[in-house]
């Protein structure tokens, strides 16, 4: 089963995906696999390292939805096609919605055009599940603000609401298109909530 996990900046999708791994690693043990991308191997570590190094400063938007999409490539050749069929629960933080939402929309270089790119790298392989954490541009950019006070991690404080706003318009349209794929969970609720929401959702798609 292979389930991906979205959402704009400052949804909370990194703690909700540390407490759901919290909560089912115990049972699952080494028929699980957590993994983000860009990353997740030597190869697709290189690639964002050079996209976190330079995205925001000379990067064509064009180099940068195709260097997602083949760090995007490299995960799924060697991390997510050999836990599938190792019958593994592969959970990924981010896919190619990722890139439809952020590329696409956000630096508006088209989301059909970054989706058919990426048909090529994914050849097609999509998530049995997509648990997309929804929150208004201004409330993620507010908790940003806060938790970047706090120990100055991102990248990200360039990045202005109308591009937050595109992004998270882009996502409501997938979600749109795909609703079987895609569920969305409110992620202005309590965190409990969140996490109690996906692994509702989890459960019943692993189950399948
Ligand atoms: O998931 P995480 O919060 O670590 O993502 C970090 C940032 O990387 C995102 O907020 C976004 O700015 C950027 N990103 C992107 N395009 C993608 C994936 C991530 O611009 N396809
Ligand atoms: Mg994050």
């Amino acid at each position: 089963t292979f389930i991906s996990f979205e959402g704009p900046d400052g949804a909370g999708k990194t703690s909700a995906l540390a407490a759901i791994t919290a909560k089912i690693q115990p049972t699952l043990g080494d028929r699980l696999t957590i993994t983000r991308e860009p990353g997740g191997n030597p190869i697709s570590e290189s690639i964002r390292a050079i996209i976190l190094d330079r995205a925001n400063t000379d990067m064509d938007y064009r180099t940068e939805a195709l260097l997602y999409a083949a760090a995007r490539r490299q995960h799924i050749a060697q991390t997510i096609l050999p836990a599938l069929a190792a019958d593994q629960l592969v959970l990924c933080d981010r896919y190619v919605d990722s890139s439809i939402a952020y590329q696409g929309a956000g630096r508006q270089i088209g989301e059909d055009a970054v989706a058919q790119m990426n048909t090529f790298a994914t050849d097609g392989l999509l998530p049995d599940l997509t648990v997309y954490f929804d929150v208004p541009a201004e409330v993620g950019l507010r908790r940003i603000q806060i938790h970047r006070q706090a120990d100055q991690v991102d990248r990200l404080d360039v990045e202005q609401e109308a591009f937050h706003d595109r992004v998270r318009a882009a996502y409501l349209r997938l979600q749109q298109a795909h609703p079987e794929r895609i569920k969305l969970i409110d992620a202005t609720q309590s965190p409990d909530q969140v996490v109690a929401e996906a692994l509702a959702l989890i459960k019943q798609t692993a189950a399948r």
